[in-house]
């Protein structure tokens, strides 16, 4: 495959990718395994051998080395290294035992990149240079909780000092530690995830390299044997930076940026973080209390409304959005759509209309209209889609999972109202075939933006879906053509 990046260099950045091409949208970047795959740090044991989870306390260990557990029945291909060295270890370093590593699963992904120091000295020198943030980790919460975690079961078991390696200092482990965090990749396993703890963190050394930006360029996902396929959501020209976003789109600029310093330890200065408007889609702006104009936006360290040039302190605002965030965490997770809508209008006195926490009960607003069929329902989810596909073209640009998604259900309302109004006579068959027409073109961009899903995800079996409603769609588009130029010579 052509390589087409190149690895750069800067005082700030640390390394980065640049495109060594221009690379048109879609094209695919990079295609790169996990160099390791592990659970969350409030973990689980995972097989070896195959990554996925395993839920009895006694798992078989590995049949070549005997130590690794495993699920017992798999081919998986993601130990055959390692298991040559432990082998070889368990002469010498005897706390390396099956039951101490069912035990504390929670060490096994930083132990297993610290192994690979003895038998992948490639892997390991591209490894140590990934950016750890040790000096602003040291004494945070998660600095300890590694600390507690991950170096002290070690040095109990006498693993690190049974290594016998003079390399291997105190700061070994809370540094792997650090590297981990932040160049983790979460990765859903085949199977499936129940809640985010269910993801896995898979490390991948290319791709860690990538910058961050708000809006960036690429368009990230990984199949079911973990392969991540990196492309171009956007044009990208030869010599620019090739970015990914850790963070989520329709998060507002306070949670992202709040986002970034807890798990990445830097602060985003993209040209979205540095607006208050979030470039015109008010993300995060505020009704102003004193004037109930919907322009309140934070800039310089305050609130400050320029309709009547207001300013409030941090301290009040940040207590109503704390609240506003717990009702809307409630909502989300239990809400009917009569609270749903209920507290969207309670929101509304305090939240500019396209407010992120808004944008986040209208997502689970829409969900919920899907089970109603009737011609309100249906539209209010047109006009909730299309406003959200409006935002996301401007927070997401190019390829988007999101926008696909809202795409989609765009098309579905669409397509099942002209069909309610022609069956009752409100719309010509004429006005129905135009309305299936343009639902097919939106149909169209949603495949569009979903089509580089892997098929056993959620999205890229949406974009199966997708393909399928297409064909049924294209063919009734047919028929309804068939029955007007029958019916025009009918009434000649
Ligand atoms: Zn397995
Ligand atoms: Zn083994
Ligand atoms: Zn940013
Ligand atoms: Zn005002």
């Amino acid at each position: 495959m052509e390589v087409l990046y190149k690895v750069a260099f800067s005082e700030p950045l640390g390394r980065y990718l640049i495109a060594s091409r221009n690379i048109k949208q879609g094209e695919i970047i990079m295609k790169e395994k996990p160099r390791l795959l592990g659970s969350q740090i409030a973990a689980f044991p995972i097989c070896f051998k195959c990554a996925s989870r395993i839920y009895t306390s006694s798992p078989p260990p590995c049949n070549e080395c005997g130590l690794a557990p495993t699920c017992g029945q798999c081919q998986g291909t993601l130990h055959k290294k390692e298991c040559i060295y432990m082998r070889k270890m368990k002469e010498n370093v005897s706390g390396m035992t099956l039951q101490f590593l069912c035990e504390n699963p929670q060490v096994t992904m930083p132990l297993r990149c610290l192994l690979m120091k003895y038998y992948d000295q490639d892997f390991w020198k591209e490894f140590i240079q990934l950016e750890c943030h040790l000096k602003e980790r040291r004494g945070t919460y998660i600095y300890n909780l590694h600390k507690y975690q991950v170096d002290k079961p070690l040095r109990d078991a006498k693993i690190i000092q049974d290594l016998q390696d003079s390399d291997v200092h105190a700061d070994i482990l809370p540094t792997i530690c650090g590297i981990l965090d932040v160049n983790i990749f979460e990765v859903r396993p085949p199977q499936g995830v129940q809640g985010p703890e269910d993801c896995l963190r898979g490390l991948y050394l290319t791709p860690a390299l990538m910058a961050h930006d708000c809006l960036c360029n690429t368009h990230l996902s990984v199949d079911d044997d973990f392969m991540m396929t990196i492309r171009a959501s956007l044009p990208i020209n030869e010599g620019d930076m090739i970015t990914f976003s850790y963070t989520n789109g329709l998060q507002g600029n306070f949670d992202r940026q709040n986002h970034l310093q807890q798990g990445k330890y830097f602060t985003c200065a993209c040209r979205r973080c540095l607006d208050p408007t979030e470039l015109n889609t008010g993300l995060s702006t505020l009704i102003c209390p004193k004037c109930r104009h919907a322009t309140m936006i934070f800039k310089h360290k305050q609130w400050q409304c320029p309709q009547c040039s207001k300013n409030y302190s941090n301290r009040m605002i940040r207590t109503t959005l704390a609240l506003a965030k717990d009702k809307v965490s409630n909502i989300l997770e239990f809400g009917t759509l009569k609270n749903a809508k209920q507290l969207v209008s309670t929101l509304q006195r305090t939240l500019g209309t396209h407010h992120s926490l808004i944008i986040e009960v209208n997502q689970k607003i829409i969900s919920l209209l899907s089970q109603e069929p009737d011609m309100t329902s249906t539209l209010e989810k047109i006009a909730l889609c299309k406003d959200l596909s409006k935002i996301l073209q401007v927070l997401e640009p190019g390829i988007s999972r999101h926008q696909g998604i809202a795409q989609y259900e765009l098309h579905k309302a669409q397509t099942h109202l002209g069909k309610v109004q022609c069956n009752s006579s409100q719309i010509t068959l004429d006005q129905y075939c135009s309305i299936l027409k343009e639902s097919e073109g939106i149909l169209k961009g949603a495949i569009g933006h979903l089509i580089y899903e892997p098929k056993s995800t959620p999205e890229g079996r949406l974009a199966q879906k997708a393909l399928t409603d297409l064909q049924v769609l294209r063919a009734s588009v047919k028929d309804l053509e068939v029955k007007i130029q029958k019916n025009t010579k009918t009434h000649k």
